[in-house]
């Protein structure tokens, strides 16, 4: 008899302002690893609001039902029969790249996160809102002993998207940096920065005062509203929010040649209006740029991985059932929660 496990998932997009449950307990075969694949028994996997962007359509899932979920940790259980990478029993996690074509210009330049062959796991492939998955070993990352199961999980995505923002920022150390929202991303990147720009300057822009409390127990320089003016003119800025005025209020911050990073696979269109009112001479004019962050590279996720076991970073998550991911999906949305979700199996 096929063995079963169980898992959450999409049968399809809505915001989830119409159907606040979108995901729905479901028992689906343990998947078998083929060739050069490992079976992962999943132990955390961590909530992002990427996961929002599928559900509600913005990045569609390529089939449903689907279980999503990029940020998983978990135990080697089975391996194909071309897979070598891992022994059984060994911890590892799965991030967003499930697989690039490995042979096209991008793919051969460290640059498989801009493949046009791109799958992403838990949208182009079953993820991690489950049991068991399965992943090629070589998309999958080993992990640092000194990080819980969910201690690693946020770092998969948040901290190593966040880390790709930050080497996409083009900061040097002293320079000055802002943070546009300070969410699960910023604060894990807040802290990388400290570690690899230890001269630098670092400022947050946040909605609410315990975002920007929490933002200044971990080292920020000084936290305010986006409408305040920070100590300095800035080098750079990620910006992580979901939304535009942040860029309208923002760029007119950064200094001749500065560079407004976007962090965020899509944006919402609630506020789009407000970019009518961004003007060539404030927000652009003296080399100023913006520039997004597209996925993630393996070596996005082992260098920052690598980075978070050697300076000991300490991701704050809040942890829920499998069974409650739809409750942890809602206070995503709601936002104003500190640290990163992590589901727990
Ligand atoms: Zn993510
Ligand atoms: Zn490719």
């Amino acid at each position: 008899m096929e063995k079963m496990m169980r898992a959450m998932v999409l049968d399809r997009c809505a915001p989830l302002s119409e159907n606040p449950t979108p995901l729905r307990p479901a028992e689906l075969p343990v998947p078998i690893p083929r060739g050069d694949e490992i079976l992962i028994e999943v132990k955390a996997c961590g909530v992002c609001r990427t996961d929002l962007d599928e559900i509600e359509g913005r990045t569609a899932p390529a089939f449903f039902p689907i279980v999503l979920g990029h940020q998983a940790v978990g135990v080697v259980r089975g391996r194909g029969d071309q897979a070598r990478r891992f022994a059984e029993g060994a911890r590892v996690g799965a991030g967003w790249i499930h697989s690039s074509c490995g042979e096209c210009e991008y793919c051969l330049n460290d640059r498989e996160n801009l493949c046009s062959r791109f799958e992403a796991t838990g949208r182009d492939a079953p993820g991690g809102y489950a049991e068991y998955m399965v992943i090629r070993e070589n998309f999958a990352a080993p992990l640092p002993e000194s990080l819980s199961d969910a201690a690693a999980a946020p770092l998969l995505c948040a901290g190593a998207v966040g880390y790709r923002a930050l080497r996409l920022s083009g900061l040097t150390d002293g320079g000055a940096l802002g943070f546009s929202g300070f969410g699960a991303s910023g604060h894990l990147v807040l802290q990388a920065a400290r570690v690899l720009y230890p001269r630098s300057g670092l400022y947050v822009f946040a909605r609410s005062p315990e975002q920007r409390r929490f933002a200044l127990s971990l080292g920020a320089d000084w936290a305010g509203g986006f409408d305040d003016a920070p100590p300095r003119p800035l080098d750079a800025i990620i910006d992580t929010t979901p939304v535009w005025k942040p860029l309208v209020r923002l760029a007119p911050r950064l200094k001749p040649g500065g560079r407004f990073v976007i962090n965020a696979i899509r944006k919402e269109t609630v506020d789009n209006e407000i970019l009518a009112t961004i003007e060539y001479e404030k927000h652009l004019w003296l080399e100023k740029e913006i520039k997004s962050v597209a996925n993630v590279t393996r070596r996005d996720i082992e260098e920052f991985l690598e980075l978070a076991g050697r300076a000991a970073l300490a991701p704050a998550v809040a942890v829920y059932p499998l069974a409650e991911a739809n409750r942890a999906l809602n206070e995503l949305k709601s936002g104003d929660q500190r640290g990163a979700k992590v589901l727990v199996m």
